[in-house]
């Protein structure tokens, strides 16, 4: 085991694969500390500023006063506490849908649904760049997994016509794909499983809080509340917290907590995070400013970025407050990540098996707390780097 360990850790430092786990002494949103140095951090999920907000860590504070750290136990033995159901409950209440189920990650919602529903003789159509976790949970569930060419409504439609013969067959998008930002096109997916009769989940975890005039996510951006069957969210992203959920029809909910193993199975999700999450939600109502500044800051860099990179190849258009920007190899990624990174910008590289070979990158996050300043930043050091 020793020999097989230290040769794979080998193989991948020589492909320029290698990755860390880096410590920082300090993480506010848009702003880092690392080894004592200050930074820009263009990385961050916190998308609204949330888990910093003093109202979210409020809320946790007094959770953690009156429940304790722990989840102490799984949800169906003693681990149920008011503030999981008053969490679930306003989920469900702020996605339209009939109830919820909160999980301790979104990973682990994502293993839960689609174990839990397919098996042997079922089938699973995905889109290529659908999240690691939903690959990973139609893997467990021994599903036949059957891929689409990104955003491709035809490819949809064929394999759709392929799978005809499956017992039961289930359809999973991202809403926004997290490496690249962009939308699937979801008024077409809809249609297209409505008239084949297949349920259709979508994963919403890097959409809630930010798309659609209420900030419900991709089904309210698209014109689709009440349309889509089952839909996958995050505490840990716009939520400012931690852990999963999955929005649905009352029966579904039932199912699931009679059969979802990753939900059974684990402790409850701690008293902290559900409180501020809670609190994060009823913000998201009140601050609509925040979401129309981060998709603004997005659309402003993307312009800069359209500018001066379009010809290079660099650019890459993106529908939310995700922006790629393509450098190609591992090598060079990781080169112009560290040349940012000496000028005070934090933005690590995006490497295979995360995104296709040959299209590493970085990807930006831009959050309700950046300011153009800091896009004018990145733009400058940009340009240094690559026109040299
Ligand atoms: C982040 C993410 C998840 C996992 O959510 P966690 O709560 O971090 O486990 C699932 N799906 C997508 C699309 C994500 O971006």
């Amino acid at each position: 085991m020793q020999d097989f360990i230290l040769e794979e850790n080998k193989k991948l430092k020589e492909k320029f694969l290698w990755r860390n786990v880096c410590s920082l002494e300090k993480s506010l949103c848009h702003e880092i500390i690392l080894n004592g140095k200050k930074y820009i951090n263009f990385s961050s999920n916190d998308y609204l500023g949330y888990a910093h907000h003093p109202e979210v860590i409020e809320k946790a504070r007094e959770a953690l006063s009156c429940y304790g750290s722990g989840g102490r136990s799984s949800r169906l033995i003693s681990g149920t506490i008011e503030l999981h159901s008053e969490l679930e409950f306003k989920l469900a209440q702020f996605k339209r849908t009939e109830k919820c189920l909160v999980f301790p990650t979104g990973f682990m919602a994502n293993l839960g649904v689609i174990s839990s529903l397919l098996g042997q003789g079922d089938a699973i159509l995905m889109d290529r760049l659908n999240h690691a976790s939903l690959i990973d949970a139609a893997r467990l569930a021994g599903c036949r997994i059957f891929i689409y060419d990104h955003s491709s409504v035809s490819s949809l439609e064929k394999v759709l016509e392929r799978t005809k013969s499956y017992q039961k067959r289930l359809v999973v998008t991202d809403s926004i794909f997290s490496m690249d930002g962009d939308l699937a096109p979801l008024k077409e997916i809809v249609e297209l499983c409505k008239k084949n009769k297949v349920w259709l989940m979508l994963d919403d975890a890097h959409a809630t809080g930010l798309l659609g005039e209420n900030g419900i996510g991709a089904a309210e951006h698209f014109g689709l509340l009440g349309e889509i069957e089952i839909v996958i969210g995050t505490l840990s992203k716009a939520l400012g917290s931690q852990g999963g959920f999955v929005c649905g029809s009352e029966d579904l909910i039932s199912y699931l907590v009679n059969r979802a193993r990753p939900f059974i199975y684990t402790t409850a999700l701690a008293p902290a995070s559900c409180a501020a999450a809670i609190q994060a939600l009823s913000l998201i109502r009140k601050e609509e400013w925040k979401r129309k500044k981060v998709l603004k800051l997005s659309f402003d860099l993307q312009k800069e970025l359209e500018r001066r990179f379009l010809d290079s190849g660099n650019f890459r258009k993106s529908e939310s407050q995700i922006v790629p920007f393509i450098v190609g190899s591992e090598e060079k990624s990781l080169k112009l990540a560290n040349a940012l990174k000496e000028k005070g910008i934090f933005a690590p590289a995006i490497r295979p098996p995360t995104v296709p070979n040959n299209e590493s990158r970085l990807r930006f996050s831009l959050t309700s707390e950046h300011e153009e300043e800091d896009l004018k930043k990145l733009i400058v050091c940009l340009e240094e780097n690559l026109k040299q």
